[in-house]
């Protein structure tokens, strides 16, 4: 066992490093909208988006600016937008689940995990590219709650974190008995059958109004990383569940029926990789 305050401190590092990067995140989907419309590059700082005024640092401290000036711009007083507040929260508090549910046993584990240093490598680097994962989910979660599209580009980034997460899983599998693989290989296809070909048939069925056409596609990533049916199951309920709480009353009132499906794909898997490490009985039921 690792010193409790140890323990805290690491949780409260990883917190701060989730907000920062949520900050970059929001500010990268802005990036890619303004390279998208070619419109004139913002340049390397940041800048309001209404007065064009450079950010002073002091008003770009994730999540704490935000919250001093209440959302507003310093110099002329216009609405920043909620999409920069619920980005930094939202990385931090996820940065902060997933080094609980993933980096901590990992600590706790230390003496037992170096004797086989192939496990101990696996497990740090899955946990790694999960973080780096969720930056780039965090861009296309933004810019698809703003903008209701996901750029190809990102989402080839986001398939390719799922699949080097796939595949440090599947060596761990074969590392601790090759007679699994195979069981594990299955389990994952059909993780990917039942995340992406949900969103896939959706997509299709509802002429892109439930489900755009990069969906399916995100859905795609999230089940690699996943790698298990079971906990793309849940995902793909959790979405689901989030947008019809959260996102069809509005859509239903402005006549527009498009959901962006997005988000609450990112936020549900989120959850899932959390709880499915942690709680047994998520995983246990399986294949
Ligand atoms: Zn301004």
């Amino acid at each position: 066992m690792v010193d409790t305050m140890i323990i805290s401190l690491i949780l409260v590092m990883m917190f701060i490093l989730g907000a920062v990067f949520g900050s970059f995140a929001c500010c990268q989907a802005w990036r890619w909208r303004y390279h998208a419309t070619k419109q004139k590059e913002l340049g390397q700082w940041s800048v309001c988006m209404h007065c064009k005024k450079r950010i002073k640092w002091y008003d770009n401290i994730p999540i704490v600016s935000w919250l001093i000036l209440r959302g507003k711009c310093r110099n002329c007083g216009k609405s920043i937008g909620i999409a920069d507040l619920l980005s930094e929260i939202g990385l931090a508090v996820a940065f902060l689940m997933l080094s609980w549910a993933y980096l901590v046993p990992v600590l706790n584990n230390w003496t037992l995990l170096s004797l086989h240093p192939e496990f101990l490598a696996i497990q740090l680097a899955v946990f790694v590219m999960m973080l780096m994962m969720l930056v780039v989910l965090t861009v296309l979660a933004v810019y698809d709650a703003k903008w209701g599209e996901l750029p190809v580009v990102l989402l080839t980034l986001a398939i390719l974190f799922g699949a080097i997460i796939f595949v440090l899983k599947m060596k761990e599998v074969s590392l601790s008995d090759e007679a699994d693989l195979l069981r594990s290989l299955g389990n994952a296809a059909l993780g990917v059958l039942v995340l992406a070909g949900t969103c896939f048939v959706i997509y299709k069925a509802s002429k892109e109004r439930l489900m755009g056409g990069g969906d399916w596609l995100l859905a795609l990533a999230l089940a690699l990383a996943l790698a298990d049916w079971w906990l793309a199951l849940w995902t793909i309920f959790l979405a689901n569940l989030l947008g019809d709480v959260i996102a069809l009353p509005g859509a239903m009132k402005k006549k527009s029926h498009v959901v962006h499906f997005g988000p609450f794909l990112v936020v549900a898997f989120v959850i899932v990789l959390v709880l499915g490490n942690c709680l047994p009985l998520l995983i246990k039921v399986g294949f």
